[in-house]
């Protein structure tokens, strides 16, 4: 009996089947992304602030990779689903949207972190690129950085409303609105934004982070007033991440700044699922097997013997490890290896004869690879050589032999940002739907040999 072929990938063309047979042999694991599943969460993204009001725009966070999904691709579709903002935290990643052809015509770009005495303002500042201020060092650096192109640089004041990270306290507030406002008179700064970061807005089922938020809006509103009773009006303040962006619509403002649900995931699985907030995962990761074959029973897979075989069986390695950015903390452990405990490894959907299975990782995962107890023969259960076995993609969770990204985050221990942004780029990023998404002038920016 053989397994039913899980690899039916809605090709646009023959060039782009063509495409995904190259990946496969140039690699044993592919990331593929559906710009459309981009698009469509960031047009609910822009549907859900324009419930709350007419005038919220969204920003799509971009930062690390688009979280590893591919950093242009994603910003396209993005602005293809109504996204005005592009957010990254590296100013690297910002000049690279621009190079690409994304210009201030076409979206605001914001970047916030970055060493204030090496980083290259003029160059940002020629390309309409919005910068954060969050030390007086910055505000300096900024201003000669603008005098010397002759151009204002449009800002964003950072407040410290309760993050601890970057951000102007309350109490540097007096000396950075000093600094401010004789710059913005001589026309070098535009303070175009007020802006900071919440903390725990992904418990809402949380009362005490419930009142931290609250605590933290108090304040933004109180940075606000100090502002401008200090003479500095911004125009665009925004502090909703993701988590606020779909739970907290007094406080979408006039613009929001959600990541992870472009993306297609909630923030924290106590959330909820995706689907409970009308979104789609983008990414899967599959991979082939590179080797079937049968162990007998008490066999032990794997470095430190923590896994166990139960019976005789079939065990099958998928050819992607921690190198590959596969969490190592995703490892499974059974009673009866060396750690006599069971810990689930990470999940992955396996089409077998009778339909598809879950299996998990058994034993620890290696530096390229990963073991599978199939439990089971691999002949009866139709399992082979070259078979694509799917570790997470948009599907309906464990319980459905459809693992998601959060399924791994739990099986190692962290989240699903995480396991998105340390996928690494050796695996190919391969992308649905270019052509139906976007524009002919956008297809024509990206990798040709990317697109399916
Ligand atoms: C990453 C980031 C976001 C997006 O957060 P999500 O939880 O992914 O929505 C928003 N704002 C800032 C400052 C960030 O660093």
């Amino acid at each position: 009996m053989s397994a039913p072929n899980a690899e039916k990938w809605p090709f646009s063309d023959p060039q782009g089947e063509a495409n995904y047979h190259a990946a496969r042999r140039a690699y044993p694991a592919q990331a593929i992304v559906d710009l459309a599943a981009i698009r469509d969460n960031m047009r609910h993204l822009v549907g859900v602030v324009g419930e709350s009001s007419g005038t919220t725009e969204v920003m799509g966070v971009v930062k690390a990779d688009a979280y590893g999904h591919g950093l242009v691709p994603v910003a396209l579709a993005a602005l293809a689903g109504g996204a005005t903002w592009l957010g990254t935290a590296q100013a690297r990643e910002a000049l690279l949207l621009r190079a690409a052809g994304i210009g201030p015509d076409r979206a605001h770009i914001l970047t916030w972190v970055n060493n204030p005495l090496c980083v290259p303002y003029g160059e940002l500042i020629a390309n309409s690129i919005d910068l954060s201020v969050a030390t007086l060092t910055a505000v300096e650096r900024i201003a000669d950085a603008a005098r010397a192109t002759g151009l204002t640089a449009r800002v964003h004041v950072k407040v410290d409303t309760g993050f601890g990270r970057n951000g102007f306290t309350l109490e540097q507030l007096p000396e950075a609105i000093a600094a401010l406002r004789p710059l913005i008179d001589e026309g070098v700064l535009d303070v175009v934004g007020q802006w900071s970061h919440l903390a725990v807005a992904d418990a809402p089922q949380d009362a005490g982070f419930v009142h931290e938020t609250d605590m933290q809006i108090e304040r933004f509103e109180r940075f606000t007033s100090e502002l401008r009773a200090g003479g500095i009006d911004p125009r665009v303040r925004h502090l909703a991440n993701t988590a606020a962006t779909l739970t907290r619509p007094q406080i979408h403002y006039d613009l929001v700044r959600p990541g992870i649900a472009l993306y297609g995931y909630e923030a924290d699985p106590a959330m909820g699922t995706p689907g409970d907030f009308g979104l789609t995962p983008a990414m899967t990761l599959q991979a082939q097997l590179s080797s079937v074959k049968d162990v007998p029973a008490g066999s032990g897979l794997s470095y430190g013997r923590v896994y166990l075989t139960g019976e005789r069986t079939s065990v099958a390695i998928v050819p992607v490890g921690y190198a590959d950015g596969i969490h190592r903390s995703a490892s499974g452990f059974d009673e009866a290896g060396a750690r006599h405990e069971y810990k689930p490894g990470g999940p992955l959907r396996v089409d077998t004869a009778y339909g598809p299975k879950l299996m998990r990782v058994s034993g620890r995962v290696c530096m390229d690879q990963f073991i599978i107890d199939l439990h089971g023969s691999a002949q009866e259960l139709g399992v082979h050589i070259g078979d694509t076995v799917r570790l997470f993609g948009p599907g309906a969770g464990e319980a459905a032999a459809e693992p998601t990204a959060d399924d791994w985050a739990r099986a190692a221990d962290t989240i699903s940002y995480e396991i998105f942004t340390c996928l690494r780029n050796r695996v190919p990023r391969l992308y649905l739907h270019a052509r139906s998404v976007l524009p002919p002038e956008d297809v024509a920016r990206l990798d040709p040999q990317s697109l399916l």
